[in-house]
């Protein structure tokens, strides 16, 4: 049996391949606007809905009117914008019916559209297309050519997506793979309920704590800087292209370095336990304010508030991710619970009170005298509740 697992490689695209892949970036974000576009005055002009279907149905004029512009690109890449775009409206309707009041989906300026997709390998583009080179490897994608590929580590299974994606000047390529050979870990026979924080990324009901990366907080707070420092600067100027291009780049490194800190936090859960139970962030995310969660204000905020702290909060999403994949290929089994009250319910007699946290870091509870440290109180709940939830499917 095998799981599905995505690969992502440093690009090392010469000059020209990298203005190509630009232009190609470029032209998918027109096609997506255009077609975003074309959607809203269908509708505000005949009360029309445009689908995904229609819309692809014109690429073909699209492509012919403009052989040298959009006719340069795989069709089935323009497909999967279109498709994105289709998948944006469908979450836009779908908050709607919940009765919440999504923004439109808007158009893509410069510089907010980073990735192309192409649906199937083979199909305007090939992983691994010059084989018999004896030491690099090449990826190549229609209009742009046989592009370098910086391969670090080996591929497993099937290539079936392939995609691109800028992250400041630099550029990767991401495969999606299918059937990759599970490698189950030997049982530990140890479970663990972990809580996701700021001051720590993963506290474990054990007691250990796993740290954000180090330079982490000091990239968020360059980006913070960067980001304060682009607020000033006048619209289309020269200055202020320079200002967003530091953004870019801060923006890259923070997500290269929680993304190399979730790896290493995960692969250390997947060994050391066979059940990880964490909390349900689509549940979390309901009850979390800015100033922390409802029931227990003030709760995994950061010392510095607003952005460092929307930053760590968007790792916790990149983490479970990638837990998750983890999990399932070493054959591991991760639980998601309700996180309600678990930060203020006593982890050895139960007692739920506000009164239970005292500070952000101490837990005492004021039913039996239990002191722990609070992320650690709150994780030994998660496990509590992970493993009531694994008993009942059992039973069931
Ligand atoms: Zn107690």
């Amino acid at each position: 049996m095998g799981v599905r697992r995505s690969f992502r490689f440093l690009l090392r695209p010469t000059a020209r391949q990298a203005a190509a892949l630009a232009a190609c970036l470029e032209d998918h974000r027109q096609l997506y606007n255009a077609a975003l576009e074309h959607r809203r005055t269908a509708y505000a002009k005949a009360g029309v809905t445009v689908g995904y279907g229609e819309q692809s149905g014109e690429l073909k004029h699209i492509r012919g009117d403009d052989p040298d512009g959009q006719g340069r690109w795989s069709f089935s890449s323009q497909q999967a914008t279109l498709r994105r775009l289709d998948n944006a409206f469908a979450a836009f309707f779908r908050r709607v019916r919940d009765g919440r009041t999504p923004g439109f989906p808007r158009f893509k300026g410069q510089g907010r559209f980073d990735t192309v997709q192409w649906p199937k390998d083979g199909d305007g583009c090939r992983w691994d297309s010059q084989p018999a080179h004896p030491t690099a490897t090449y990826v190549r994608l229609q209009g742009i050519g046989h592009v370098r590929v910086h391969q670090h580590r080996a591929v497993k299974g099937r290539v079936k997506t392939i995609a691109v994606k800028r992250e400041g000047r630099r550029w990767y390529v991401v495969l999606s793979c299918d059937d990759v050979p599970a490698q189950p870990l030997p049982a530990t026979g140890a479970v663990a309920g972990i809580d996701l924080g700021v001051a720590s990324l993963v506290t474990t009901s054990g007691g250990e704590h796993v740290a954000n990366p180090r330079h982490l907080a000091a990239t968020a707070e360059r980006l913070a800087r960067a980001q304060r420092d682009l607020a000033r600067k006048k619209r289309g100027s020269r200055r202020r292209r320079k200002a967003v291009a530091r953004v870019a780049a801060a923006h890259a490194k923070v997500r290269r370095q929680r993304l190399d800190g979730a790896h290493k936090a995960a692969l250390a859960l997947v060994r050391a336990y066979d059940m990880i139970a964490h909390e349900d962030l689509r549940i979390a995310g309901m009850t979390r304010s800015a100033s922390g969660t409802i029931e227990a204000p003030g709760r995994n905020v950061a010392a510095k508030a607003g952005l460092n702290r929307s930053i760590l909060d968007a790792g916790w999403g990149v983490f479970l991710t990638i837990l998750a994949y983890k999990a399932e290929s070493a054959g591991r089994e991760l639980i998601a619970v309700n996180p309600a009250n678990t930060s203020r319910t006593c982890a050895r007699c139960g007692h739920c009170a506000k009164d239970n946290r005292l500070t952000q870091a101490e837990f005492r509870c004021v039913a039996c005298g239990h002191a722990a440290h609070a992320d650690v109180n709150a994780a030994a709940n998660i496990l509590r509740a992970g493993l009531a939830l694994r008993q009942a499917s059992e039973a069931a």
